[in-house]
Formats: structure tokens, C-alpha cells, sequence
């Protein structure tokens, strides 16, 4: 077998084989253009090549005529395919000049099958024989069609914007392979036009080889496009290295991954998210997407619903940080923790969600562990009562004796009128009045202590200090009296509410009363002296419990709040911490200082409620309750 026919036949096929493999990939992934136009140009090249060999072996200027004119066909769908491939795919060249190409091209292929014969001879007059590659190929020979001209033009245009196209490429610096596909064009077709121009000029005695330059500029495009898939497959390696590497670092965490995609409404789940609700890892993960609002707990479902719906509020953040319960199978319950962003897409009123990611987490057991300790907590907070109790014995008996007394002192003289021989019965309702009255003074004492017994869990109401500071006074004040300490009580006239609940702050101000009235009565012989203030601050309401006792040491300072920390020699040590924990249960902050003159300030602060924010307070009324 010649030469001649070994290199065109394995340029056609080469072609061929690469146009299959990507016509293959197009049908696979049909928006990636840049596969087809590359397919429709290598099966042009193998095209023109199979031309190229009948011209070698044509016998006849007739033979020689048609097929000239027909291998424009193919040299037409390289030139249009390239430059589309280049325009898409480099996103290179000037439009105008790819426009230029592409139509003068298309004027070139309409002239040829016009004119006589074909573009480049208005007549072949004769088939020479010459020698090529060892090989005697048919040459044609005659008159030269001007419109050859036309032909020319088109390819300068291919040709400048190849040049173009290879600057534009060199310049964004986009890669060896770019710069090849670019610059290419612009070499092969300069040397195939010139080629072309000479044959047909009689100047150089060869066949026409416009399909080895083409075959240059496929195989450029095949190693862009090469490089493109070699990106491709390096980024999904990447990208699978690194979902692994998500996956392993949430196993270990225990977190569960979710995806939804808001506009085809499919869902991805890993493995530990499953497993988080109860199911079987199937092997295809897009799954429901009401899979997690389905299995959410009937009571906590409402406030899923709404975080949901908040989370994907296109005029909101996108966060979504909610911990619910989930009903597993059998009817047992499971705490999670959801974390997850909504991403938007679209501008303006066009801001739609479109994604949403998140991870999910058990958070059961830390919930029990929370529930316990509240249980503690309450139980705590009841032996502290509880142990206060006996203090407050005897400030029970002595309010109580007041009214009861009265009461007597009533009955008693009610007992004298009704003896006297005119009933007065005006006199004898004032008294049973005065009587009801002071049965329901005791009533009230009796309540304000049982309340302060009883274990409850936290009711908030909007409260005022004052009179909250007040009503703890008068269970104290027995108790200062018989410890011979003053106790006073400065406040503002009109201080605005806060927010809580009235008996758990009212066994805070206790605990420091009575603990200040012990770190007096611990210094005597000076006169005892504790006062509670209550004051405006900017955004709270502060009570300071002020006494000119022993002070606190510096070594006691730091452990203050610590559970069972005490210096008495009957103390439990529950009182501060417990206290503490009433105070930041309602938002607010308990601290102790030293006084500069000697003894100790102890001050909670709670913030002012919503409806007390309104009203304004100062300190100008000082009353002193001895
Ligand atoms: P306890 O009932 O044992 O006194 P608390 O928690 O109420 O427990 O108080 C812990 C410790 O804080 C007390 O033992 C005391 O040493 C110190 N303390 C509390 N209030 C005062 C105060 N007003 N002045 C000085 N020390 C105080």
C-alpha cells in the first residue's frame, strides 16, 4: 500500500474515531456543546481527508471538477464548527471577525456550486501525474476561477481571528491548551490557505492537502477538551476525597448531614441521619424530603413548622437552629439538635430559596442530664425553704399574733355589749368588721408563708420590686427585732414592672436578708443596720441588700456561689448558689461587693419587662421599717 494512502486513511480514521468518542460524551452530557461542535469538525476533517485521496486518484478533469467543488462541503463545516468551538469554549475572538469567517465562508460555498466548475478553476483542463511520497498522485490543471478570491478572503478572516483568539487566550492566561486550540487555527489555516493558493496557481506541484492543517487543529481541540475532562475527573476526585473526608468527621461527630433542594423538592440524607431516624440505610439516598417534618413530635411540630418556614423566608437569615423531639418506632421519643442554612438565589423580589443544608444531631441525653438537674435544682430550692423555715417560725408567730390579739380583743367586747341592757347593734357590726378584717390579715400572712413553703415550678408575672421588697420585710422584720437590727428600705416612687416569678424572688431577697442579718449580728456591740434598696438602672431593677456586718473575706469572695460553701458553723452553703440560679433563670445577674465603710452589698438586677419599659423611677424616698 502507498504512502499517499496509509497517512490520509489514518488521518480519516483518527478523526473519525475521536468525532465517535465525543458524539458518544455529547449524547451523555447534551449541554456541553463544545463535544459536538468538536465531533462535527473531526468527521469534516476525516471527510475532507477521504476527498483529498479520490482527488489523488482521479482520472479525468470531470472527476477532478466534481470533487474539487464537493470538498468545500466539508472545509465549510471545519471552518463554521471551529469557530463556533472556539467562540463557546475559549469564549476567544472578536465576534465580528468569527461572523466574517463564517459568512464569507458560506458566500465562498454558495459561489462554487454556482459558478462554473467549481470555486477554484472556471475550467481543469488536464490531469497531470506527479510524483508525492514515492507515490504518482492526479493534479488538476487550468484556468483559475476569480472568485477563488472570495475563498481567500473567508480564510484570512479564519486566520485573524485564530491570531485574535490566541491572544485573547495568552493574555487571561488560561492554559497551555487554550493557548494551542487558538493559536492553531491561526498557523494551520496559514499554511493550508497558502498551500491551496499556490496548487491551484500552478506554482507548487503538489495534491490538495487542506486536511492535514485541519487535522493540526482537531488534534489541538482534542487536547483542550482533553484537558477539560482530565479537570473535570480531577475535580470529582477531589470532590468525592472531600465528602468522604465530611462524612468520616460527622460520623465521629454523630451528626446526620441533610440537603434538599428546594426547586426539584429531592432530598439527600447520610447514612448517621437515617440511623438518627431509625431507618435502614438505602442504597439510593434521595429520599423523601418530608422525611424529617413526618417523624417530628405532634406537640413540637407547630414550632418546627415555623422555624422551617422563618428559615426559608427569603427576607430572613436562613438559619435554622431548633432542637424538637422526633417519634421513633415502638412510640419512643428522641431529641435532636438541627443546624442549617437556606440558600437564596435571585436578586431583590426574585429571592427564592433554593437550598437547604444541615446537620442534625441526638441531643437526648443531654436533655435528660438538663431535665435531672431542673428536678435538683427544684429540690434544692425546697431545702433551702425549707431550711429558712425556722427562722421564720417566730416572724409568723409574731405577725400572727397581732391580728388574732385584735381578734380577741373584739370577740371580748362584743361579749360586753351584748351583755348591756340597750343592744347597740351599730357598735356590735363595727366590731364583727374590725373582726373580719383581721382574720383576713392572718389569712393573708399565713398565705405569704405557705407560698414561700410550697414547691412549684416557675409562674412569671410582671412584678413590682417594691412591693415585692416590701411584703419580704414584713416576714423578716420579727426576726431583725429580736436580733435588735435595723432594717430599712429605700426606693423610688414609681419603678417599672419586671418580669417573674414572685415567690422564688422573694426567697432570694429573704436568703440575703437573713444572711446579712447574720454577718451583723456576728460584729456586735455596733448597732446592726441592714437596708434594701431598690433602684432604676437604664435597662433593670436593681435590689441591693446593705449591711454593716463582718464583711466578706477575700478568700470567701471567690467562692461565694459555690454549692455548700459556708462559714457558719449550721450553714449549708445552698443559699447564694441557688439564688443565683433564680436570678439568671430570669435573666438577670446576682454579684457581692465590700462596702468601703465596712459590711457587704449584695444586689440582684433583673431586666425590665416589656410593659414596664415605659415608666421612669428615682431614688427619693427613704423609709426606714424598724
Ligand atoms: P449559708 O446559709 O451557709 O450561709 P449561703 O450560700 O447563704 O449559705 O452563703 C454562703 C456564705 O456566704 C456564707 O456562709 C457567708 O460566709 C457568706 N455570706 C453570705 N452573705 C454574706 C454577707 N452579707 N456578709 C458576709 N458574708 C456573707
Amino acid at each position: 500500500m502507498s504512502w499517499v494512502t496509509v497517512i490520509w486513511s489514518m488521518a480519516a480514521s483518527a478523526c473519525l474515531t475521536l468525532a465517535t468518542v465525543y458524539l458518544l460524551a455529547w449524547c451523555h452530557r447534551r449541554t456541553t456543546w463544545s463535544y459536538l461542535l468538536f465531533a462535527v469538525a473531526a468527521t469534516a476533517t476525516a471527510a475532507a481527508a477521504g476527498g483529498e485521496l479520490c482527488l489523488m486518484r482521479a482520472q479525468t478533469p470531470g472527476q477532478l471538477a466534481t470533487l474539487v467543488r464537493w470538498i468545500h462541503v466539508p472545509i465549510w463545516v471545519v471552518v463554521v464548527a471551529t469557530v463556533a468551538f472556539v467562540r463557546f469554549h475559549l469564549r476567544a475572538g472578536r465576534p465580528w471577525l468569527a461572523w466574517g469567517a463564517c459568512v464569507l465562508r458560506t458566500a465562498s460555498l454558495l459561489v462554487n456550486f454556482l459558478v462554473a466548475q467549481n470555486l477554484n478553476y472556471r475550467e481543469i483542463t488536464r490531469v497531470l501525474q506527479v510524483p508525492f511520497l514515492g507515490d504518482t498522485v492526479s493534479l488538476a490543471q487550468g484556468v483559475v476561477n476569480p472568485w477563488m478570491r472570495l475563498g481567500q478572503l473567508s480564510l484570512l478572516f479564519y486566520f485573524a481571528f485564530g491570531v485574535d483568539a490566541a491572544i485573547t487566550v495568552w493574555r487571561r492566561r488560561d492554559g497551555l491548551a487554550a493557548l494551542l486550540t487558538g493559536s492553531s487555527v491561526a498557523f494551520f489555516i496559514l499554511i493550508g490557505g497558502v498551500q491551496a493558493t499556490l496548487v491551484v496557481r500552478g506554482v507548487l506541484h503538489w495534491p490538495f492537502t487542506m486536511s492535514l492543517p485541519f487535522l493540526g487543529i482537531v488534534a489541538a481541540m482534542a487536547y483542550e477538551l482533553n484537558r477539560t475532562v482530565l479537570g473535570a475527573a480531577q475535580l470529582a476526585d477531589a470532590l468525592r476525597e472531600s465528602e468522604e473526608r465530611l462524612r468520616e468527621a460527622a460520623e465521629a461527630a454523630g451528626f446526620g448531614i441533610y440537603r434538599f433542594d428546594l426547586v426539584s423538592g429531592t432530598a439527600f440524607y447520610s447514612r448517621e441521619l437515617l440511623a438518627l431516624y431509625g431507618l435502614p440505610v438505602s442504597a439510593t439516598l434521595e429520599l423523601d424530603p418530608d422525611l424529617v417534618p413526618k417523624a417530628v413530635h405532634p406537640d413540637d411540630k407547630a414550632i418546627f413548622l415555623g422555624c422551617m418556614k422563618r428559615a426559608n423566608d427569603p427576607d430572613g437569615s436562613g438559619i435554622l437552629d431548633l432542637e424538637f423531639r422526633i417519634l421513633l418506632k415502638g412510640g419512643r421519643e428522641r431529641w435532636l439538635r438541627v443546624r442549617g442554612r437556606t440558600v437564596f438565589g435571585g436578586d431583590g423580589a426574585c429571592r427564592r430559596p433554593v437550598r437547604a443544608n444541615g446537620i442534625i444531631q441526638d441531643v437526648s441525653e443531654r436533655k435528660r442530664v438538663e431535665q435531672e438537674l431542673g428536678v435538683q435544682r427544684l429540690q434544692l430550692a425546697h431545702v433551702s425553704r425549707v431550711a429558712s423555715m425556722g427562722q421564720m417560725a417566730s416572724s409568723l408567730a409574731h405577725e400572727l399574733s397581732q391580728p388574732l390579739g385584735a381578734i380577741l380583743r373584739n370577740a371580748e367586747a362584743a361579749e360586753m355589749i351584748l351583755q348591756a341592757p340597750s343592744l347597740d347593734l351599730d357598735e356590735v357590726r363595727a366590731i364583727l368588721e374590725d373582726i373580719r378584717h383581721d382574720d383576713q390579715r392572718a389569712g393573708a400572712v399565713i398565705e405569704r408563708v405557705r407560698d414561700l413553703m410550697r414547691r412549684r415550678d416557675v409562674m412569671t408575672t410582671p412584678l413590682d420590686l417594691r412591693q415585692l421588697a416590701g411584703d419580704v420585710i414584713v416576714l423578716a422584720r420579727p426576726d431583725a427585732d429580736r436580733r435588735r437590727v435595723a432594717l430599712a428600705v429605700e426606693t423610688g416612687p414609681a419603678l417599672p414592672s419586671v418580669q417573674g416569678d414572685r415567690v422564688q424572688l422573694q426567697q432570694v431577697l429573704l436568703n440575703l436578708l437573713l444572711n446579712a442579718m447574720d454577718a451583723v449580728g456576728d460584729s456586735p456591740p455596733r448597732e446592726g443596720r441592714v437596708t434594701v434598696r431598690v433602684r432604676r438602672t437604664a435597662t433593670a431593677v436593681e435590689v441591693s441588700v446593705i449591711d454593716n456586718g463582718h464583711g466578706i473575706p477575700a478568700d470567701a469572695m471567690l467562692r461565694l456561689f459555690e454549692p455548700f460553701y459556708t462559714t457558719k458553723p449550721k450553714g449549708m452553703g445552698v443559699g447564694l448558689p441557688i439564688s443565683k440560679s433564680i436570678v439568671e433563670a430570669h435573666g438577670g445577674t446576682l454579684w457581692a461587693a465590700n462596702n468601703p465603710e465596712g459590711g457587704a452589698t449584695f444586689t440582684f438586677s433583673l431586666p425590665v419587662s416589656a410593659a414596664g419599659r415605659g415608666m421612669r423611677g428615682e431614688v427619693n424616698d427613704e423609709s426606714a421599717i424598724a
